[in-house]
């Protein structure tokens, strides 16, 4: 039996997806600007897509914008606001940011922009106090995680969303991680511009939308064509485009029906891990999180020997670890929040979806607690420490 339990980094493909797609790869290849009804009958099921993925976010269909990817849609974002405020440098962000968002602030860094980057606590929450004092009439922009990709911890995006407006500063949030996992109301929201990924939520890859308020300043990133009225250039991805729509309606519907059966088989996952395992803490515990995400270390072992192990089980996890330059450093999500080296090397993160089972869930309980007890046996620093 395969346990895919790595959500946060892709989802399976919902069949009823492919379903929708599959015309738009064949039949109806027609290019939705042309003037025959052949190609604008796609432009016509375009539409309705906007339509569905508007209303998972209960915002309009003229505010949504298609994109390649969630990196693209935050890359358009920041530059958009940069654009529109050329005599303005200085962007905000925070120290846990997805590497689209973190790259493009070390990026801007280097061109002569000033960056500040708001630290979060060891539960994972972000210093608001700090946010609010960082603000200056000379920032551009500011660009916050709705939901951390590891941790799954959530940022009061509301609550900063309506900081900025009463500042008159743009604010972009990344919700790639957030979309169809919590309910998400634009117009109770005042952020001016969101990113998502349809990869995330049991869609295809390499499609994104960023969603951007009527009236929001925009600046394109793609120059050329009229497309997305001349908002992304480039002829439409059009069956992927049918087959986000598509994910989002079945994500809202999944959403109303309520997520009660994920985030008990995660809380099952968590419990009883914790108590099978000693020296294994649940990062991000005490904040608000995602209903699908653990982040979870096991101190004294390594985090990438956890996982090959896993993999003989055909278990897919990921780790909390990025291999950079030859060298396993800790993410700079658990670094951030302060994480032990000791532990921050030995973190997995399992992440669900609404097609995992109790049986997945169950067979990872049964075989994790063996695999650190193997590995900890081997461990020079396990042994030192007890
Ligand atoms: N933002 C977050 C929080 C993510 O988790 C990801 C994907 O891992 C992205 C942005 C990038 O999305 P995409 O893979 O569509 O470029």
């Amino acid at each position: 039996m395969q346990v895919y339990l790595d959500n946060n980094a892709t989802t399976r493909i919902d069949d009823a997806v492919v379903d929708a797609m599959l015309p738009f790869l064949s039949e109806r290849y027609g290019n939705p600007s042309s003037m025959h009804t052949f190609g604008g009958q796609v432009a016509t099921d375009i539409y309705h897509a906007r339509t569905q993925i508007a209303k998972l976010i209960n915002a309009d269909p003229d505010e949504i914008i298609f994109t390649g990817s969630g990196t693209e849609g935050n890359n358009t974002a920041i530059r958009s606001a940069l654009e529109a405020y050329p005599g303005k440098r200085h962007v905000v962000t925070t120290m846990v940011e997805h590497p689209s968002v973190k790259g493009m602030g070390d990026y801007l860094e280097k061109n002569g922009y000033r960056v500040t980057r708001i630290p979060v606590d060891s539960t994972g929450n972000l210093n608001l106090e700090m946010l609010e004092n960082s603000l200056t009439p000379d920032t551009a922009i500011v660009s916050i995680m709705w939901a951390n990709n590891e941790t799954g911890v959530l940022f009061p995006i509301p609550e900063i969303a309506r900081l900025c407006a009463s500042r008159n500063i743009l604010f972009h949030t990344d919700a790639v991680q957030a979309t169809g996992k919590i309910p998400i109301d634009m117009r109770d929201v005042p952020a001016d511009y969101l990113s998502m990924s349809a990869h995330k939520i049991h869609g295809p890859k390499g499609i994104g939308v960023l969603f951007v308020r009527k009236n929001t300043p925009f600046h394109p990133l793609m120059i050329g064509g009229h497309q997305e009225h001349g908002r992304r250039a480039g002829t439409e991805n059009a069956a992927s485009i049918i087959g986000f729509g598509k994910a989002a309606e079945l994500s809202a519907a999944h959403l109303a029906a309520g997520d009660a059966e994920m985030a008990a088989l995660r809380d099952h996952l968590q419990d009883s891990l914790t108590t099978a395992i000693p020296n294994a803490f649940v990062n991000g515990l005490a904040a608000d999180r995602l209903p699908n995400t653990l982040s979870i270390s096991f101190e004294f072992i390594e985090g990438e020997a956890i996982l090959l192990m896993l993999n003989e089980f055909q278990i897919q996890a990921s780790s909390g670890s990025a291999c950079t330059s030859g060298s396993l450093e800790p993410s700079h999500v658990l670094r951030a929040m302060g994480v032990p080296y000791t532990a921050a090397h030995g973190t997995i993160r399992f992440s669900l979806s609404r097609f995992t089972t109790r049986s997945e869930i169950d067979k990872i309980i049964e075989i994790l607690p063996g695999i650190v007890k193997q590995l900890r046996a081997m461990s020079p620093y396990w042994s030192d420490a007890n």
